[in-house]
């Protein structure tokens, strides 16, 4: 069975004070300990971070480039991460695909990358209000998964994130009924196009508007194995959203 995993993205938040405290209070807390838990904080504070909490949380960066070392300004490399003991990196999130526009070749690179230099991936897809609205759903998160499966062949090291775009930071979470809907249909695209092995052992979060106040039903849904969590994750009630099986 599919350990359950709960992930907190921290995105451009906090500072080395607040920081401190969400460790404590994270280093303290009582926590399931079936489930894996990962933080994926911003570059700049992933040393303190990896230093302060326990090694039985995992830490990740938000984001890295798909070459080890070179004249890439501003990028960092899964080297770089590894070697400050990180052992996790978030890619192709909804805010790179939109703001930054990353695109699903280039987050399928990183993702090869950073599996080929030993890192854990939290691959992210997801489809925007109009996609939905224009009954695309489906479609768009074939697609994304099909540009991770182009570069991945080992996804062993691989948890896949689903978040639609609509329900990140606006409080409008996906029923768990919508969320278990695409997470079925991710399972049987898995089992069609990959493998039935990968379909049964990948895990696949969903995020985008997790609370401790609902993260225990979508919990129960049999294709939800865990979350990917902003806002959240930077509040006490992380502890309840990583207990939420419990
Ligand atoms: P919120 O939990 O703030 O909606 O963000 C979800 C998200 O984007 C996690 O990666």
């Amino acid at each position: 069975s599919r350990q359950f995993c709960v992930g907190g993205n921290w995105k451009m938040n906090g500072d080395q004070k607040s920081i401190a405290e969400i460790c404590k209070v994270l280093s303290g807390a009582a926590l399931d300990p079936s489930t894996q838990v990962v933080i994926g904080c911003p570059a700049i504070y992933l040393m303190q971070v990896r230093n302060l909490l326990p090694c039985s949380i995992g830490v990740a960066g938000q984001n890295s480039y798909k070459v080890s070392k070179g004249a890439f300004t501003g990028e960092i490399s899964p080297a770089m991460l590894k070697d400050v003991g990180v052992e996790w990196v978030i890619l192709g999130h909804s805010e790179r695909r939109a703001i930054f526009n990353e695109s699903d070749e280039l987050i399928a690179e990183k993702a090869e990358h950073a599996l080929a230099e030993g890192l854990k991936v939290i691959a992210c897809i997801g489809e925007s209000l109009q996609e939905r609205e224009a009954g695309k759903t489906n479609d768009v998160v074939e697609r994304q998964m099909a540009a991770y499966a182009n570069k991945i062949k080992d996804w062993t090291n691989v948890v896949v994130a689903y978040e639609p775009v609509w329900a990140i930071g606006t409080g409008k979470t996906a029923t768990p009924d919508q969320a278990q809907e695409v997470h079925a249909h991710l399972r049987k695209w898995l089992a069609e196009k990959i493998s039935p092995q990968v379909s049964a052992s990948l895990r696949i979060q969903y995020g985008g508007s997790v609370t401790g106040a609902n993260a225990k039903e979508l919990a129960k849904k049999p294709d939800i194995d865990g979350f990917l969590v902003g806002g959240a994750s930077l509040k006490p009630e992380f502890v309840d959203i990583i207990n939420a099986r419990q």
